[in-house]
């Protein structure tokens, strides 16, 4: 490993620089996933929808069946008053007649409870759908709002971002060529993280005990020492 004087406190300032770094970027990509869009307003957009369509439909066979029922109406005093007419003598018509008036009474019958009960369904759904529309008008308020803010905080980030950027890059100026490979390198290999401080007599990384000549040399000496269990470049915080 390399030597020299600056290296100590050049890598804890890396080191410090990339945990924030990369608190930040993570940051960033949530904050992106979080404004596509709200999962919570699209069930609701769905659920109006539905209720709507469910509400027109009810509505229309209400409609037909009204309909139904008013020419059924015509038909059977149409019916009654030939009856009444005196026009048919044969018993037998008049007896047809009769009965076809009584089938078209109870088909009218059963026409208009079907009605009724559509009546009271439009009823219970346009209060339902009445009351979802209220929700989806607040979900949706809030929802602006909430992209708002994701988006002022992705316009800080950003910039913490960029600065950060710039701050490692004046960083990596200051480390030597095979120093800074190490840094990578360690980093790439070690899930982001190259440098461990430690902690008393731990490395604050992997929790290992670290002998007393190595501790004496990572704080007496400029030489970079490595824990010798997860192999991080061990430092000691200033
Ligand atoms: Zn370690």
């Amino acid at each position: 490993m390399g030597k020299d004087v600056n290296a100590k406190a050049a890598l804890l300032k890396m080191h410090e620089i990339d945990s924030l770094y990369d608190k930040v970027r993570r940051r960033i990509l949530r904050l992106n996933k979080a404004a596509e869009g709200s999962t919570e307003l699209e069930t609701l957009r769905e659920e109006v929808d539905s209720i709507d369509q469910e509400l027109q439909g009810t509505r229309t066979e209400q409609q037909d069946l009204e309909l139904e029922s008013r020419s059924l109406t015509e038909r059977i005093r149409e019916s009654e008053s030939s009856l009444m007419s005196g026009e048919l003598s044969n018993p037998r018509e008049l007896e047809a007649l009769q009965s076809s008036i009584d089938s078209m009474k109870e088909h009218r019958t059963d026409l208009e409870n079907r009605s009724v009960e559509r009546l009271v369904m439009v009823d219970s759904l346009q209060a339902t759908l009445e009351n979802k529309q209220n929700n989806l008008v607040r979900v949706e308020e809030e929802w602006t709002n909430r992209k708002n803010a994701l988006e002022t905080e992705f316009e800080q980030r950003k910039k913490e971002y960029l600065y950060l950027k710039r701050a490692r890059e004046q960083v990596a100026e200051m480390l030597s060529q095979e120093n800074l490979e190490m840094y990578e390198h360690l980093r790439r290999r070690k899930n982001g993280v190259a440098v461990a401080l430690l902690e008393d007599e731990i490395c604050g990384a992997c929790h290992t005990q670290v002998a007393v000549g190595i501790l004496n040399n990572i704080r007496y000496s400029d030489e970079l020492l490595s824990c010798p269990s997860c192999g991080r470049i061990l430092l000691t915080e200033v």
